[in-house]
């Protein structure tokens, strides 16, 4: 079950072991972990987020 806010809009938890990635339009994205429930998660990211990371 992945983390829902009482919207039904996912909320953003801890993010394990984030993979980013870059996109052909230069958009960064992170997948990784939920550290809450264990689900998938997906997020674009800023550059400065992005760099972040790692
Ligand atoms: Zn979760």
């Amino acid at each position: 079950m992945k983390c829902r806010d009482a919207n039904r809009k996912p909320t953003m938890q801890t993010m394990t072991n984030p993979i980013v990635t870059k996109n052909d339009k230069g958009r960064y994205s992170a997948k990784g972990t939920c550290a809450k429930c264990g689900g998938n998660m997906f997020k674009f990211l800023s550059q400065a987020d992005a760099e972040k990371l790692g």
